[in-house]
This record gives structure tokens, C-alpha cells and sequence, in this order.
């Protein structure tokens, strides 16, 4: 035997049993999205590295430590993209998406890399959908992705989930509070993990949110920034709150929250699921005034959320959530006889019209036909014998029940409508 292979660390496969949540998954946000007014836009998974030290932030974790890097043939250097935003910004920037509405609304979904350390919902292949609302600096734009993704969590059918929301202020109030916390984490860095000394170095803010016991009690009583946001700031973060208030959204101001990716200004969210914990959340994102122009285009207000298709499926595991239909397949047509063959083919291929079937090609015994079709997840076995051929009938045995009822082959179409609802 030849050498055998496996998935890469950190990546996985998604086998059918798994990928009908994540198609449901899928298509709830996109039903969300075209509701809320979103269009899809689709990027690719490489781009030119600079994009991403330009966009993400060269100082970020994610740039310095968990990019898939490469050179090309022609020794340009190339990476995996690490999250979503900078190529939307660079293809709403390419296309000249500004000239076609004042506001660009886009949705996308698809794999992103990171090289992070696997382990519990941390994947170096995992997959994001997000949003992205270009060219408002208006609060309720803020809102709108808040709560979509809010929304969106609930349609999925997750309960016990939390939002915390935060503001970091504008370019200078940023700079500013960034100062302040320098200055304060300067007299405590031997009370620091060795993480937060690097983060210290390249950007203090992110120091806030360490989850190490140690650094939590520093951080605890570091200045809020409150106390350095000038008057629009606060202005435009007391609308954000009145907002999410009046559509009824609950949440709670977290002074810590900064988030991973340098280019937020004002507005941080994050949602988090009570079982999972607040250190590892679902999808979140914020405002990102300064970006656009950061990527050669004009000064461009924007605001937007991702959220880990991983991370929600094992929110979903958590709560028990019946994701998806639980049958794979609707009949599974078990031919008995020697010559009840062809018809078993005709039926198979009349009932392909409306439902998801399954014809055996090969086995006649009844017991293993049946075994099969209930370990593959079929809703009903459809048994054709040499009394069925005579009859033009089939018995359509209910999987879960064992009820079985011997059905007129030009009726069993509606008949298994109304038994399985429409589907
Ligand atoms: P970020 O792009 O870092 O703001 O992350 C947005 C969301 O992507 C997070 O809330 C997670 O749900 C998901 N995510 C980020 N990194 C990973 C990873 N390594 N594995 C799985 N999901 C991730």
C-alpha cells in the first residue's frame, strides 16, 4: 500500500451528514442579507501580502504571526487571505463601486487562513461570512450590522447568546486613549505574560483584552476611555446605544473589548455564546473610518462584522439546535426481486422529480436493503417485489416508525408530499 494521506493540521473536512447545517447556516444569512438590502460579492483567497499589512495592520498577531505567505513564480509576494474586509475594500475600490451608490452594502462568504495554534473552534482553514456597509458615518449603519448579526444568530436557532459592544473613538481619540494606557502599562509590564510585552510594543490597546489571569487584574483597573473621547465620540457612541436599545437588542458596554485588527475607529462589537464564553466568540467587527483611505482610495466611513460558520456550528452542538433536516435522503428504493429491476429503475427516476432518492444498484435482500437505507438517513424505504411489479404499486416503509403502506405507483408522488411536508 502506498503511502496514505491526511488533512493538513488545522483544516477539515465537511462530509454530508455535516455540510446540510452548514448549507442551512448558509443560506439563512444569505436570505438576511438580500432582506436587508446586501449584495453578494465574492474575492479571491490571495492577494498581494502588502494588502493585508496595509489593511489588517502590520502590527497585528494576525499579520505578524498567522499569514500564509508565499512568493510567486515571479517572486511577488503573495498571502492567504487572513479575513475578508481588505479585499472587499480593495475590489470596492478597483470597480469603482463608490460612482454606483452612495452606500455600498456587500455580504461574502468563504474559507480564510490563519497559522494559529489548532485546537477548540481555532481552525488554520476556517470560514467566515461577514458584511460590510461602505460610505455612511451614521450610527444606524453601526446598528444595522449589530443587528443583523444579532438577528441572524437567532434565526439559526442559538438562545443563550451576549453581545458586548464598545467604543475605541476616531483616529486621534484612539491615538490618545493609546497613549494613556502606554504610559499606565509602562509601570506594570513585570506583571505582564510575555505575549503582552509584544503586544505592548506594537499596539498597547490590544493588551486589554489579554484573557491571562495576571494581565486580567492589571487591566482592571487601566483608565476607561471615557475619560479622553472627544464630544462627537461620545455622541456618536450614546446613538449607537439608543439604537440597538430601540430595536430591542440586549447588550452590554464592555470598556475592555478592542478586538484583534487594527483598523477599527469608534464602534466594537462582538456577540459571544454563553456556553462557549466570552474568549471565544462568534463573530464580531466594528466601525473602520480610516481603512479605505489606509488602501489608496478617499476618505471613506465604513463599518462592518464577521462572524466563524466553525465557531457557530459548535454553538449549535452546544444547544442541541436541530441544525438541518434530519434525513439525508427521502426514499431509498430497494428493489426485492430478480425482476422487479427496471421497475425499481422507473420509480427511482419518477420520484427524482420532487425527492431526494436513493436507488440500491446491486443487493436484493430485503434485511441488508433495509439497513442500509436507515444508516444512510432515509425518511422511507420503497420496497418493489414481483407483487408490486404486478400491481404497479410499492410499499413505502417509514424508517422511524416501521409503518409501511402499500402505495399506487401514479399516486406515490403526492403521497409522499403531503408525508414529508412539501419537500
Ligand atoms: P476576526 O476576523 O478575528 O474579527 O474574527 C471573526 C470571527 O471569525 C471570530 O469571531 C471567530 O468566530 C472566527 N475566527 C477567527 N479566527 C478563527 C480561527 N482560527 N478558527 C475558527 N474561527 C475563527
Amino acid at each position: 500500500m502506498g503511502k496514505k494521506f491526511k488533512a493538513m493540521r488545522g483544516t477539515h473536512d465537511l462530509l454530508p451528514e455535516d455540510s446540510q447545517v452548514w448549507r442551512r447556516i448558509e443560506t439563512v444569512f444569505v436570505d438576511l442579507c438580500w432582506r436587508y438590502g446586501y449584495g453578494e460579492i465574492r474575492v479571491p483567497v490571495f492577494e498581494a501580502t502588502e494588502l493585508f499589512e496595509r489593511g489588517t495592520g502590520f502590527a497585528t498577531d494576525v499579520v505578524q504571526k498567522e499569514m500564509y505567505t508565499f512568493p510567486d513564480k515571479k517572486g511577488r509576494s503573495l498571502s492567504l487571505r487572513p479575513e475578508g474586509t481588505p479585499s472587499v475594500i480593495r475590489a470596492y475600490l478597483e470597480h469603482g463601486l463608490s460612482r454606483k451608490a452612495k452606500v455600498a452594502k456587500l455580504y461574502y462568504m468563504g474559507p480564510m487562513f490563519r497559522y494559529d495554534k489548532p485546537g477548540a473552534g481555532r481552525y488554520r482553514q476556517f470560514h467566515q461570512l461577514g458584511i460590510e456597509v461602505i460610505g455612511t458615518p451614521s450610527p444606524q449603519a453601526d446598528v444595522e450590522v449589530i443587528v443583523l448579526l444579532w438577528e441572524y444568530l437567532k434565526a439559526i436557532g442559538l438562545k443563550d447568546i451576549g453581545l458586548r459592544v464598545n467604543t475605541l473613538g476616531c483616529k486621534e481619540c484612539r491615538e490618545r486613549y493609546s497613549g494613556v494606557v502606554r504610559d499606565f502599562l509602562e509601570d506594570r509590564l513585570d506583571r505582564l505574560c510575555e505575549d503582552c510585552h509584544d503586544r505592548f510594543k506594537r499596539n498597547p490597546l490590544r493588551v486589554l483584552d489579554c484573557k491571562v489571569a495576571t494581565c486580567k487584574e492589571v487591566i482592571a483597573d487601566a483608565p476607561e476611555i471615557g475619560a479622553v473621547l472627544d464630544e462627537e465620540c461620545v455622541s456618536h457612541f450614546d446613538e449607537v446605544q439608543r439604537y440597538l436599545g430601540a430595536a430591542g437588542v440586549d447588550f452590554h458596554v464592555d470598556s475592555k473589548l478592542v478586538r484583534g485588527l487594527d483598523y477599527y475607529t469608534r464602534t466594537v462589537f462582538e456577540v459571544y455564546h454563553g456556553a462557549t464564553g466570552v474568549d471565544s466568540s462568534l463573530g464580531g467587527g466594528g466601525r473602520y473610518d480610516e481603512l479605505v483611505r489606509e488602501l489608496g482610495g478617499p476618505s471613506t466611513p465604513a463599518v462592518g462584522f464577521s462572524a466563524g460558520i466553525e465557531r457557530i456550528v459548535l454553538a449549535l452542538k452546544a444547544e442541541e439546535v436541530a441544525a438541518g433536516q434530519h434525513h439525508l435522503l427521502d426514499v431509498y428504493v430497494a428493489s426485492i426481486a430478480d425482476n422487479s429491476f427496471d421497475y425499481a429503475f422507473d420509480l427511482a427516476y419518477e420520484l427524482r422529480k420532487d425527492f431526494r432518492v436513493w436507488l440500491e444498484y446491486e443487493s436484493r435482500r430485503p434485511q441488508k436493503q433495509l439497513a442500509a437505507a436507515s444508516k444512510m438517513g432515509a425518511a422511507y424505504t420503497a420496497i418493489v417485489g414481483e407483487d408490486e411489479v404486478r400491481n404497479k404499486t410499492a410499499v413505502f416503509k417509514h424508517m422511524e416508525s416501521g409503518e409501511q403502506a402499500e402505495i399506487r405507483w401514479d399516486e406515490a408522488g403526492s403521497w409522499l408530499k403531503k408525508k414529508l411536508g412539501g419537500n
